[in-house]
This record gives structure tokens, sequence and C-alpha cells, in this order.
């Protein structure tokens, strides 16, 4: 029921077959035409903009970009699945969610390490560019969710989209400020405050991912027999 993909801490009302944290969650299947091809470009939106904050993050010198790339890697890899797995046994979906989950985690890790490097070498990142892609990237948000508004079905998931837009929006106005405090100061360390902060969220995300895969896939070899049937939120 209720897919809330909302902000660390947040009291949830009931357990359910789906991870927490700043992460957005995998929006459900389906075979209607036109909400795949929503779908699709939300996908390729977010891939766009992973690729576009990494390299504008590695050129311009500045973590919070790369920081805030995970989230477009982890709902490009979300939109990924909910095309995906349409047909497929639901212990795909969990697969797939170990590996989104890893692989956020990792880049977490390498966003971190990124922090350390540019903290150590005292370079200042180039505050315009941290600027434009930041606002670039909040309305690649926007656009995706007034896509998806028009297919968010029921409470639950008309109040996960909302939350999951809300906390990307918020990354990217961190980048944002981030940009102007890079700029006022003339220093690196507005930058470096709010990757910490964003990676840190993402590798909590990532973890609740990789946890809540591993317990559903502990599930499924549990019972083998019924491996092909989906075990659903009340499992
Ligand atoms: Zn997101």
């Amino acid at each position: 029921m209720s897919k809330t993909c909302g902000l660390p801490g947040q009291p949830h009302a009931q357990p359910h077959g789906h991870p927490h944290g700043h992460a957005c969650a995998p929006l459900p299947a389906s075979d209607d035409p036109r909400y795949r091809r929503v779908l699709w470009a939300a996908l390729a939106i977010n891939a766009a903009m992973f690729a576009v904050e990494v390299l504008a993050g590695l050129r311009s010198g500045s973590v919070s970009l790369l920081a805030d790339a995970v989230d477009f890697f982890g709902d490009a890899a979300n939109y990924g699945v909910s095309l995906m797995v349409l047909g497929l046994p639901l212990v795909w979906r969990s697969r797939a969610a170990w590996v989104k989950g890893v692989s956020m985690g990792a880049f977490g890790i390498f966003v971190l390490l990124q922090a350390v490097l540019s903290a150590l070498s005292g370079d200042v990142p180039q505050a315009s560019t941290m600027g434009a892609v930041g606002a670039l990237a909040l309305a690649a948000n926007g656009a995706v969710a007034l896509m998806l508004l028009a297919w968010r079905d029921g409470d639950a998931n008309r109040r996960s989209a909302w939350l999951c837009s809300r906390n990307d929006a918020l990354g990217n106005l961190a980048v944002m400020a981030a940009a102007l405090g890079v700029f006022g100061t003339g220093s690196a360390w507005p930058d470096l405050a709010v990757a910490v902060v964003m990676a840190a969220l993402a590798l909590n995300a990532a973890l609740s991912v990789v946890r809540q895969a591993m317990a559903e896939l502990r599930q499924v070899n549990q019972a083998p027999a019924q491996r092909s049937e989906a075990p659903g939120d009340k499992a």
C-alpha cells in the first residue's frame, strides 16, 4: 500500500515489500503502451541527466553535482525495472533492486572519496557550471513529475511520486545553493558540505535497498516451489 519514499526517519503506516530512505521506488508495472512510453521518456531523461551531472561534476570539480547524479542513476534504474519486470517473476525485481542498491552504494563511496580528494586539493569548483546544471536538473525532475502526474493512480502512488519529486527537487536546490555559496565565499566548502550530506543519504538509501532485496531473495529461496508466484506486498 503506502509506497512512500519519504525522508529518513519518517514513520510508515505498515510494513510492505518496498525499501525506504531517500531513494525513489520503482513504479508499478503496466502494459498500457501510453504509460510505457511515459516510463521510457522518464528513463531517458534520468539517464541523460545522470551522464550530464557526472561529466559536469568531473569537469567543473563539483562533488555535489556528482552526489546529485546518484539519484538520477537510481531513478533511471527504477524506470528500467518498471519497464523490465512486466511478465517476469517478482524475483527478478528483487535481483534488479539488489544490483541497483549495490551500484548506488559504490557510487556513493566514490562521491565521498572525490570529496576527500577535492578537500585535499583545495581546488574551487566552477560555481556557474554548478548553478546551471543544478537548474537543468530541477527542470528535468519537474518535467518527469509533470509527465507522471497524469498516470499516478491511487493515493499511495500519488503520495509516493510527490515525495520522490520533492526530495529530488530539494537535492537540485541544494546544489544550486552550494553554487551560490561557492560563488560567495570563493571556497569549495559549500560544495563539499552539500556533497557529503547527499552522499550519506544516498548510501543510507542504497543500504536499505540492498537489505530489502536480500530479505526478498531469502524468502524466495525458502519457498522455491512458489518461485514463479508473486510473493506480493503481504508476503
Ligand atoms: Zn529520485
